[in-house]
């Protein structure tokens, strides 16, 4: 079958010239038509990879109890948002709603939002999650203003489009895409101010040759949450998978049926993210006087808030099969050569007072 996404990503690059990684990575996976993530559930063992949220009931309920926990520090609010941006199967949500449904007045107090941009996972979403009311959005200022946020959002920003920056030599040129006999191909390019903005002096002085990725995506979703936190008050949460500190390194990966593939195979068919970097988080956070929490692991993160009290307690009425799967979701989530230390899990939070669990190892 011709593939129908590959055709219009090439008569853009023979109509406009080349393109960025971040053009490249935003077409094949948010192409209205036939993006990636808007034309199919890509998760689980029959799809393409697997989140935290899909091994285990127990990522989403500690999700939950994190939640209510800072609910009531908060003062118990009696509105707040719930927000989630990339709810994929909208599991993460139905775990914590699950979790939080006992602590009086968290239910009525909060205004579901869903940030998505596709319509099949969309859909999925309304089917898990339409007793609880979601208003979905496609920007982060169609939410309500002067209302505390709540926000939580796991490998979302791995998928925002990044771009590659390279330096050989003592020159940066910014690695873009080009058609050589109707074949993709890399091609460097002078790299522009606001992308030359992006890379800290360390790297930018570095004498070292490398790659490094920027996201202006990523840098504007954060300054806006940023701003919504300072202005509305509340704490985001963000779990992914990436390093705690700036480096150079090429860690765009194209993922299909659980196998890593080339980034120019079937366009729109494979799952494209990059590892986050989270001192860029930070450092937005702290130019915009927010408190950081983390980065720390996932193992940590979890363990802190009980998760191995909360796998035996299911453990106790379960029969062989459900606690070998318990176990095995836990290893999952935890262990450090599966999720538990490439994921990392940092919160921001405007307020200096407000304590928040979890976070006893930072990296
Ligand atoms: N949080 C889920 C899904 C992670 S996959 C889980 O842990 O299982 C990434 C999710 O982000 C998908 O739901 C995808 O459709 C969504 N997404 C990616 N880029 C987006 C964007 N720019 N705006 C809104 N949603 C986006």
């Amino acid at each position: 079958m011709p593939n129908l996404l590959e055709n219009i990503i090439k008569n853009k690059i023979r109509t406009q010239g080349t393109i960025t990684i971040a053009d490249y990575m935003e077409l094949c996976l948010g192409h209205p038509q036939y993006g990636y993530y808007m034309t199919r559930d890509p998760f689980g063992a029959k799809g393409d990879f697997i989140t935290a949220p899909e091994v285990s009931q127990m990522f989403g309920e500690m999700i939950g109890l994190w939640l209510a926990d800072l609910w009531m520090k908060m003062g118990s609010p009696s509105e707040f948002i719930l927000l989630e941006c990339g709810p994929g199967r909208g599991t993460l949500m139905e775990d914590i709603l699950r979790t939080t449904k006992g602590l009086a007045g968290f239910h009525q107090a909060k205004k579901l939002y869903l940030m998505e941009m596709s319509p099949t996972l969309k859909a999925i979403q309304k089917q898990k999650l339409n007793i609880y009311e979601p208003t979905w959005i496609d920007d982060l200022n169609a939410l309500p203003a002067r209302v505390p946020l709540l926000l939580v959002a796991n490998e979302f920003l791995d998928a925002l489009p990044i771009h590659q920056l390279v330096k050989t030599g003592q020159e940066w040129m910014e690695k873009r895409i080009e058609l050589k006999d109707d074949a993709f191909h890399f091609v460097y390019k002078p790299v522009d101010k606001r992308l030359k903005s992006c890379v800290p002096k360390k790297i930018w002085e570095s004498q070292t040759d490398g790659v490094f990725e920027a996201s202006l995506i990523l840098n504007q979703y954060i300054k806006s949450v940023d701003i919504l936190l300072k202005k509305q008050n509340g704490v985001a949460l963000f779990v992914d998978y990436g390093h705690p500190e700036t480096a150079m390194g090429d860690t765009l990966q194209t993922m299909r049926s659980h196998r890593f593939v080339n980034l120019f195979d079937t366009p729109g068919h494979s799952d494209i993210t990059a590892h986050v970097d989270f001192e860029n988080i930070a450092m937005q956070a702290w130019a915009d006087e927010l408190i950081v929490h983390g980065p720390t692991t996932q193992k940590s993160f979890l363990t802190g808030l009980g998760i191995d009290v909360r796998a035996e307690r299911l453990m106790m009425g379960a029969d062989d099969t459900q606690k070998e799967s318990l176990r095995s979701g836990l290893n999952r989530l935890i262990d450090t050569d599966q999720m538990g230390s490439l994921f990392k899990v940092m919160a921001l939070c405007p307020d200096p007072n407000l304590k928040l669990e979890g976070f006893d190892e930072s990296l």
